[in-house]
């Protein structure tokens, strides 16, 4: 039993803490046509390995899971130089990202069997003439439901989830549809605990997380710090309320932020937003920091009265069992 990292198979005991959703670098389509768009990759290199170095020296953290879809710039190459100067394990997908923002003309018009082909491949022989393999499978899908395209990914998702038997990690939109996702795996057969269903933490309302821990998923409180979706503070009360109610061992803490991207963003950033940015980059804060998880969000959690040794189980005990692909425990509640 091992899991496939872009510097080769480490056994799930090599895994320990885990950050199961965070992006070193991302390009959205198009951005390598935008003669502004410039990208120094010897800098980004340098900077995006003393971020890991930091991590996992101040922070204990082991692997890296970089879910970053095959068309917003996956680079695994770029991903694997990275993981072998800074030494963190980094975990690469296979899988497209959602129809509003993605899903590559080509792709649209291939049936199931040739997507998860390409899956398949992926994670079995390699990426592209790489040699290096993906250790999960992601799925994205949009709002306000998953779109007719969209659940034949998600098809294709489940047939490679099937011949391979890595995990399935997903992305949701504005904090809907991941009981949706749930019903499309359990329809093409993949076991519930086999799917992170991510960015949960994007919907306020605990009936929601409710639903996705009672479908037997694992749910991603994964956007920590992302406070444009939501503040930290509903967060870190949802995240206490599940993991007292006897689903810590189902939660994955993650931050989905990326240290490097090519070119500007995908949507328009006002004055008072870019201002912002200037000020936080010149106080080297800016892209934030993949240690804030650590530094801001885990005092939160204690403050809230979880225990230490719950915080770090979920960081270090989750990921592990979700690779491993063995059943979660039963719920305890308080
Ligand atoms: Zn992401």
């Amino acid at each position: 039993m091992h899991v496939q990292t872009v510097t080769g198979p480490i056994g799930l005991d090599q895994l320990g803490r885990t950050l199961m959703h965070e992006h070193l670098f991302i390009a959205f389509p198009g951005a390598e046509f935008d003669p502004s768009a410039m990208f120094d990759r010897a800098a980004f290199v340098t900077e995006a390995v003393r971020r890991l170095k930091q991590l996992r020296i101040e922070h204990g953290v082991r692997t890296f899971v970089d879910p970053c879809p095959i068309e917003l710039g996956r680079d695994v190459a770029l991903m694997r130089e990275i993981a072998e100067k800074s030494e963190m394990h980094v975990v690469c997908t296979t899988g497209f990202y959602f129809e509003e923002m993605g899903l590559p003309v080509y792709w649209r018009a291939r049936t199931v069997e040739e997507i998860a082909g390409l899956y398949i491949r992926e994670i079995t022989y390699g990426i592209g003439k790489t040699g290096i393999k993906a250790g999960a499978i992601k799925v994205a899908t949009g709002a306000p439901a998953i779109t007719g395209l969209e659940h034949k990914f998600l098809e294709a998702a489940c047939l490679a989830q099937h011949a391979t038997g890595v995990p399935i990690i997903t992305h949701t939109q504005d904090g809907c549809a991941g009981p949706e996702q749930q019903a499309a795996f359990a329809k093409g057969g993949v076991p519930a605990h086999r799917c992170l269903i991510g960015h949960c933490c994007g919907n306020a309302d605990p009936a929601y997380h409710r639903r996705v821990v009672d479908g037997g998923s694992y749910i991603g409180f994964d956007r920590i710090g992302l406070l444009r979706f939501q503040p930290d503070e509903i967060r870190a009360d949802n995240l206490v309320r599940l993991a007292q109610s006897g689903h810590r061992a189902q939660i994955m803490m993650s931050q989905d932020r990326h240290c490097g991207w090519l070119g500007k963003y995908a949507r328009q950033i006002g004055p008072q937003e870019q201002a912002r940015i200037d000020r936080l980059r010149t106080e080297g804060q800016w892209p934030p920091h993949y240690t804030y998880l650590f530094t801001d969000f885990i005092p939160m959690l204690k403050a809230r009265g979880l225990p230490e040794a719950e915080i770090y189980s979920i960081l270090d005990d989750n990921p592990r069992r979700f690779f491993a692909g063995e059943p979660l425990p039963p719920a305890r509640g308080h």
